[in-house]
């Protein structure tokens, strides 16, 4: 049976969480304080191979490791050996990149080729400010080492108004410098960043206003299903964008969440997710039929439920 919804909307990609803790504490996504799952509820290694091996035969075909940071997860390694047995279609992963220089061999090994990086800020002033910590310089180490060992990388900005959008231009020329694609991304109505989206969003398309005026764009082809849509600008730098808020995608989202602690979401933007664990694959099929009818067709405007517990 292939996961297809009333909309003939196929789920096809899992976002996987391997831990709701973080090194960073980015304002729009954790509190200074958060209140963490406690570790023994999370999945371990083999729960996430026999969830995601079952989900494979119901189509899954893209598997992208997130979190909370995943690289913080003590089995990190494990998982992704366990998982890289499964002749997963794509294997993937998105990081704030903190850590990532510990884990180029497992990478490679378990042949993710994918990175997606968050990085919202090239000062390490506003950096701090976003995030609380001062990793920045590791982080642009991390990159600079994917890009030299052949990662296909692609850098995500959560782009605010007032914070950080006086760096659009400078992203651009990163991305240029180091032959990377960058992403910015609306800042989404989602847990503690509800209380800065009045003063600080900034839509996907005043940002592309403010780069023509510099720049000629070549809108570019991307996949159906696709988050992201692109531009290639003429020095071949490929600009995307994440509108999720003013160009929601729900009409041809493809995508499930699991959380750390085994819960399938079927929308981010849903507050409840329905928990895989410890049950038989029969009742699990009641519930992927569940979850199908639970995917909106038009998402709400906002959910209370903090970023870093589901899984970005
Ligand atoms: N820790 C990893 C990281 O930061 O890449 C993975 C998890 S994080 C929740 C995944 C992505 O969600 C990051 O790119 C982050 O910037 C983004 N994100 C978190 N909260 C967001 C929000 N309210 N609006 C837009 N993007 C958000
Ligand atoms: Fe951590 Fe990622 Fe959330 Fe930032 S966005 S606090 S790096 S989980």
């Amino acid at each position: 049976m292939k996961l297809v919804d009333h909309w003939q909307r196929q789920i096809r990609k899992l976002r996987v969480s391997l831990t709701d803790r973080c090194n960073l504490r980015c304002r729009y996504c954790m509190p200074l304080h958060p209140n963490f799952m406690d570790k023994h509820s999370y999945l371990t290694p083999d729960e996430y191979v026999d969830i995601i091996q079952e989900l494979l035969t119901y189509g899954i075909e893209e598997i992208r490791i997130t979190g909370g940071e995943p690289l913080v997860r003590p089995e990190f390694s494990e998982i992704m050996l366990k998982l890289s047995m499964l002749s997963i279609p794509q294997l993937s992963l998105t990081t704030n990149g903190i850590l990532l220089h510990q884990y180029w061999e497992i990478l490679k090994k378990c042949n993710v080729t994918k990175i997606n990086i968050s990085l919202d800020s090239l000062q390490p002033k506003t950096f701090a400010s976003i995030t609380y910590r001062n990793s920045l310089s590791r982080i642009l180490e991390n990159i600079r080492q994917a890009v030299a060992q052949g990662f296909d990388i692609k850098i995500n900005v959560v782009l605010m108004r007032g914070i950080n959008d006086c760096e659009l231009f400078d992203f651009i020329e990163y991305a240029q410098k180091l032959s990377v694609t960058v992403r910015f991304l609306e800042l989404m109505q989602i847990g503690y960043a509800n209380e800065l989206y009045d003063h600080h969003f900034i839509s996907a398309q005043e940002c592309i206003n403010q780069l023509q005026t510099r720049y000629r764009m070549n809108r570019i082809n991307s996949v159906s299903d696709s988050t992201a849509f692109y531009f290639e600008l003429d020095s071949g730098v490929k600009v995307g964008f994440i509108a999720s808020e003013s160009q929601p995608f729900c009409n041809s989202c493809s995508r499930w969440r699991l959380s750390a602690d085994g819960r399938l979401f079927a929308c981010l933007f849903i507050e409840k997710g329905i928990s895989i664990r410890n049950i038989s694959s029969e009742t699990r099929h009641h519930i992927y039929e569940q979850l199908l009818g639970m995917k909106p067709i038009q998402r709400s405007a906002h959910v209370l439920r903090a970023m870093y517990g589901i899984g970005g």
